[in-house]
């Protein structure tokens, strides 16, 4: 892996005698975009302040651009990008007013933030947006306006928590493609995302938490080939559970039936697909396995919140 900038080694944090980060190892190199999974509750959150300096670990070690943290987080976060999960512009200033605002907390002079709004505002696709308040702009706009002042300080890594959540599908590739930018330009990401097709398109790799632990780790590919078949075959329809129980076992490696859904998972879809060609009352899907398959098989189908 290229120069690391972010290590962590046993990180944990509790909160009321409750394990929310139990031993949490990390390292990410230069120029990567690395994803942070698991449902809700998991310690994604937790973990991202943690790394950040944000909270105290009870215990383990942290060094953050050659910073140790939480020591010397102030350092750290000054060469740091954050992207919060909700959006906090200050509504009563204008799109200009809002980077100018930031960019002082970094104690830039205002003339070098004024330089670089021009680039920001380009990056962001806000140009024409410039003299407009905040209540005037769109979600999409915000998110990107959020991403563009994470920028102010041309740190050369940014924390994103859920940076697409609440987007439409044309506002999400817009924003991917500028992450995509950003690690191209050798900044490094870490990101929080409940979208697997986000974390599969966008991460070099990947941790999938649970109950505050990494319980797997690896590019996208890796996890899917080493997690699941590679084919899946969704079965739907109203007596789908009684098929599943008679059937599905003599053609999937494994299969899970949720609601009226039978999941078949297989290395080879062929000899299932000809049955079901026989099955009138019965639809299906065969696709490629992707990462939601992995997350739902590490983390479970239940809900947990
Ligand atoms: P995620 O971001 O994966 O949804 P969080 O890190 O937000 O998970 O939360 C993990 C667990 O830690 C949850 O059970 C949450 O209630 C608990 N938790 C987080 N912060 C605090 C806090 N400040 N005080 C008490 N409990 C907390």
């Amino acid at each position: 892996m290229s120069r690391i900038v972010l290590s962590a080694s046993g990180l944990r944090k509790s909160y009321g005698g409750q394990m929310v980060v139990d031993g949490v190892d990390l390292a990410i190199g230069k120029g990567e975009c690395f994803g942070l999974l698991g449902p809700n509750g998991a310690g994604k959150t937790t973990t991202l302040r943690l790394l950040l300096g944000l909270i105290e670990p009870d215990s383990g070690s942290l060094a953050l651009l050659g910073h140790t943290v939480p020591g010397q987080a102030r350092e750290a976060r000054l060469r740091v990008g954050v992207v919060p999960q909700m959006d906090n512009l200050d509504p009563d200033f204008t799109v200009e007013e809002n980077l100018l605002v930031y960019g002082r907390y970094f104690g830039m002079p205002d003339a070098e933030i004024e330089a670089r709004i021009p680039a920001l505002l380009a990056f962001a696709n806000l140009e024409h947006k410039r003299d407009v308040r905040i209540p005037a702009l769109s979600g999409g706009m915000k998110r990107r306006l959020t991403l563009a002042r994470a920028l102010v300080n041309d740190p050369d890594m940014i924390f994103l928590d859920e940076p697409t959540t609440g987007l439409d599908p044309q506002a999400r590739h817009l924003i991917w493609q500028r992450l995509r930018e950003l690690t191209q330009q050798g900044k490094t990401l870490l990101l929080t995302t409940h979208f697997m097709d986000e974390a599969e398109r966008l991460c070099h790799r990947l941790a999938v938490l649970d109950h505050g632990r990494i319980i797997s780790t690896g590019s996208p590919r890796d996890l899917i080939e080493r997690t699941i078949e590679p084919q899946v075959v969704e079965v739907f329809g109203e007596n789908v559970e009684q098929w599943a129980h008679q059937h599905a076992a003599l053609y999937a490696t494994r299969f899970e039936v949720s609601g009226e859904t039978a999941f078949c998972y297989v290395s080879d879809a062929q000899p299932l697909l000809e049955h079901l060609q026989g099955q009138g009352d019965l639809r299906y899907l065969h696709r490629p396995a992707n990462l939601e398959d992995v997350f739902l098989k590490l983390t479970g189908r239940e809900m947990r919140e």
